[in-house]
């Protein structure tokens, strides 16, 4: 046993004993790699999974008396959401699930942590309503890319980030007290992230969410979007196997390839200036290739014969109209700006792989497909500003990235990062992804370098690409290009948590 026997019996009477373990092949299951990040894991000293606030409360005040760190997590997807030192225990909220009310007429829904988008999105969809459903997948927590991380997505040039739809909000302090905050405050319900005194929305979320550091949110409201696009769809097949359209006159999707980002910027900017188009996002193509073939091999011949050199920089525009005649006005306008951006069609048959997975545009069920490779990979910058900033970002990544490409550091991939425009092109955000041999003993090295050569390229140009987050060493590094927030950051942290040890996180 890894907690002193006192301690472990505090924290199961607080949750049950079936609810608590610290079984070595338990925690050794909460430890595993994700592929991501060359971190190395250690195990948390026991695992609790609570069914309550109240319960995340009281598990919180017992490690602080004893020393304890811990980490919420609910799918696990990401490193930071699991144990990377000693003396911590994993707080798995899976069980704390409902969604506890869906207002249509005021348009919010409140949920509690592990309500994952695949339960959510369907739910909303079919009342005629959404949310910017992040593209991690289905089983991502909403509410933990809502309120505590990223949360960007494919959808957000007609709608926007997840940070804006954050509402009222009850969170745990690392304090181990149960804050409510916004209309929450005055026993206004939970409509508005805001209310008298100071808001709390930007130390909750700010741009990508303080991933637990600050506390646990156990409850959050979330603004709703009307839906533009049919509320029904279709499916067939199994997954991975499956495909999902959208039987509607009113729904079309196209895309096209660019030869320069500054021309996919105009373009975008061009189409937001008229309001067209549900989603339109500047896609990478290497994952692109993955979702569109079902092997490594069928992967490499597609990504060879046709991917790789003919479609580099693929536009992807959804329209969702309400008629059929405010489509074809739409199609007119799109058509009319690619001739002017120098946007080209691409082959049918690519399109048509769109048409077939409508749920691109939805929660992306084929995205574990981008794991095949078997490779590692990592996604780097994730931060925002204008497209035209963006657009010069993207055009800098020539700058450092051929020296890893044409070495065989990272896969020789150099366009492959996203432009995401978010209100009709009001500003945009980019995410850099790349991928590297998992059984290269340099690889980890390779990629901490690359990460290290994306930065300085940042740092030198004074490039808002990689918006601070957390309190380690990068976001030290990049707090400068942002007003010194990184100083703010921690002062706020160590207001909040009283308990706080700086740590270097080993990248
Ligand atoms: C293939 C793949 C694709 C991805 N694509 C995207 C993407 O497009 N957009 C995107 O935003 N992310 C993406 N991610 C990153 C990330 O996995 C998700 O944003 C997030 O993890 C989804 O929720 P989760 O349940 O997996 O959270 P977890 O991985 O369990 O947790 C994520 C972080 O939030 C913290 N956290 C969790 N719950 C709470 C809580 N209640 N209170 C406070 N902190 C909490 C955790 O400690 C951790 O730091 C992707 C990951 C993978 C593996």
């Amino acid at each position: 046993m890894s907690l002193p026997e006192k301690v472990y019996r505090e924290l199961a009477a607080v949750v049950g004993e079936k609810y608590i373990s610290d079984k070595e092949f338990i925690l050794a299951g909460n430890r595993a790699k994700t592929p991501d990040t060359p971190i190395p894991y250690r195990s948390p000293e026991a695992i609790l999974l609570p069914g309550s606030a109240e319960e995340v409360a009281e598990i919180v005040k017992i490690c602080n008396r004893n020393g304890l760190d811990f980490v919420p997590s609910v799918s696990g997807a990401i490193a930071l959401a699991y144990c990377m030192k000693p003396g911590c225990v994993l707080i798995d909220l899976k069980r704390i699930d409902r969604i506890l009310e869906l207002n249509e007429e005021d348009r919010y829904v409140v949920i509690e942590p592990g309500v994952r988008h695949v339960q959510l999105y369907p739910e909303l969809r079919k009342r005629g309503l959404t949310y910017p459903a992040a593209a991690v997948g289905p089983g991502g927590s909403v509410l933990a890319n809502i309120s505590s991380f990223g949360g960007d997505n494919h959808t957000m040039y007609g709608s926007s980030r997840p940070n804006r739809h954050l509402l009222g909000v009850e969170i745990v302090t690392r304090e181990g007290e149960i804050l409510r905050t916004g209309s929450l405050q005055t026993g206004a319900g939970w409509f508005c992230s805001e209310s008298p005194g100071p808001s709390l929305r930007g130390l909750i979320k700010g741009w990508a969410g303080n991933h637990g550091d600050l506390g646990i949110v156990t409850k959050c409201a979330i603004a709703l979007d009307p839906c533009k696009g049919p509320a029904e769809y279709r499916t067939e097949g199994v997954s991975p196997h499956n495909r999902v359209y959208f039987d509607s006159d009113c729904s079309r999707v196209y895309v096209f390839n660019f030869e320069r980002i500054q021309d996919v910027g105009d373009a975008i900017r061009a189409l937001g200036e008229c309001e067209v188009g549900s989603t339109v996002i500047k896609y990478f193509y290497l994952p692109m290739t993955l979702m569109m073939t079902d092997s490594a091999n069928a992967f490499f011949e597609k990504w060879h014969a046709e991917i790789k050199d003919g479609v580099r920089m693929p536009l992807v525009v959804h329209l969702a109209a309400r008629s059929v005649r405010e489509r074809e006005y739409e199609e007119k306008i799109v058509f009319d700006v690619m001739e002017e951006t120098n946007g080209k069609r691409i082959p049918r048959h690519i399109e048509k792989w769109f048409e077939e997975n409508m749920d691109f545009f939805m929660i992306v069920s084929r995205l574990q497909s981008v794991l095949r490779l078997g490779g590692q990979w990592n996604p780097i910058k994730l931060g925002g500003d204008s497209v035209q900033h963006m657009c010069d970002v993207g055009d800098a990544v020539s700058e450092f990235i051929y020296d890893f490409t044409e070495t065989g550091k990272i896969f020789d991939a150099p366009n492959d990062y996203q432009v995401i425009p978010m209100e009709y092109g009001h500003f945009a955000m980019i995410e850099l992804l790349y991928m590297w041999d998992r059984l290269d003993p340099n690889g980890g090295r390779n990629s901490m370098e690359f990460m290290m050569a994306s930065q300085e390229t940042d740092l030198r140009h004074h490039y808002h690409s990689s918006t601070p987050q957390g309190f380690d060493q990068r976001a030290e590094a990049m707090g400068r290009l942002y007003s010194d927030c990184h100083i703010w950051m921690r002062r706020i942290k160590e207001a909040f948590d009283p308990y706080y040890k700086p740590m270097q996180i080993p990248f």
